[in-house]
């Protein structure tokens, strides 16, 4: 066992380790707390070396270019369906949204064609260059969340895949707090550490800095003064799907209560780990079905993209097909507010 720092959930030194590599094979540790189960690399990499690591080289280590390559340009606009699909059930005409991690901007493009007020927060700056020079997107700020001050606050924001990033998840949410109105909502995607279908050997690397299941994230976000308004694990990926609002008494739930729901989640969460081995793996059908899907995925996407004249010929081509289905999602979703105000 290893004693190396308090856990930031449950404030307790009972960190055992889970791994000794990143899903490349190189040296990594990672580490999980006997106390209530989150699971985070260690050391945590101090806020200067990570400023460096994502303004410059994690896109360029995580999808090998600087700027979205075609493939990515088709698969992060998809995406992006998936994703307003999900923000339309809670998006009123007139709201303010803001995308944390905005990447090369898919998302907020399509929000725009949708004619929606969307802002974004881009950390790296060949992606956020690619969105303002290839996009149009001119309400992109270049740099990290504490950096980031608006004028105004937002209605909706959003962190795809970015929350377990950072170093400070506490810090972050008081942040994001202030960014946000007080009615106002935040949809956060993140990967589930309870998740099976990668390899055992494949998980863990670097940028990755916590790892969450279900209760982890949950007992979290109540320490900082959150409630879950709506919680889906993602069938296959298992990602964990949120849609986060501010508690109507402005109290954290205390550390006792915090330690009370955690009660056996390192257990869950270690079993879960332990039973996955690389044997188990690929005696099930998981990998075949991956093997099979990213096939079908590539040829989809080379297909899709090597004809194309440009990076936003191929997002505009994407967007333009779903863009009356969306717009009809608007215009349900406003009739149905108005329902429900008569
Ligand atoms: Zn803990």
């Amino acid at each position: 066992m290893s004693e190396t720092g308090i856990c930031p959930l449950c404030e307790q030194q009972l960190s055992e380790l889970l791994s000794t590599t990143d899903r490349h094979g190189r040296p990594l540790r990672t580490i999980i707390c006997r106390g209530c189960g989150l699971v985070r690399i260690d050391p945590m990499p101090d806020s200067g070396s990570l400023n460096d690591f994502y303004s410059h080289d994690y896109r360029l280590q995580y999808k090998g270019a600087w700027h979205p390559r075609p493939k990515h340009v088709y698969r992060d606009t998809r995406g992006a369906i998936m994703r307003a699909r999900r923000l339309l059930e809670i998006y009123r005409p007139g709201m303010k949204v803001l995308d944390i991690g905005c990447g090369g901007g898919f998302f907020l493009h399509l929000l725009r064609s949708l004619s929606i007020d969307a802002s974004g927060l881009e950390p790296n700056r060949g992606y956020a260059d690619f969105a303002r020079n290839e996009l149009g997107i001119d309400s992109i700020f270049t740099g990290t969340l504490h950096e980031y001050a608006p004028d105004n606050r937002f209605d909706i924001v959003t962190i795809n895949h970015v929350f377990e990033h950072l170093p400070d998840p506490l810090a972050a949410l008081a942040r994001m707090r202030g960014l946000l109105k007080d009615d106002g909502a935040i949809i956060m995607e993140i990967p589930n550490i309870e998740s099976t279908s990668h390899a055992p050997n494949r998980i863990f690397h670097y940028g990755h800095l916590y790892w969450y299941n279900p209760i982890t994230i949950h007992a979290l976000l109540q320490k900082a003064g959150f409630g879950i308004a709506d919680m889906a694990v993602a069938r296959g990926n298992e990602h964990i799907n949120l849609v986060i609002r501010l508690q109507p008494e402005t109290e954290a739930t205390a550390l006792g209560i915090l330690r009370g729901m955690l009660i056996g989640n390192y257990h869950r969460v270690r079993a879960i780990r332990d039973r996955h081995t690389r044997l188990r793996h690929y005696l099930s059908r998981a990998p075949y079905r991956r093997i099979l899907g990213k096939c079908l995925q590539y040829s989809r996407e080379f297909l899709a993209t090597w004809r194309a004249r440009s990076p936003r010929a191929i997002a505009d081509r994407v967007c333009q097909a779903a863009i009356p289905e969306l717009r009809r999602r608007i215009l349900t979703g406003a009739e149905a507010a108005k329902h429900k105000s008569l």
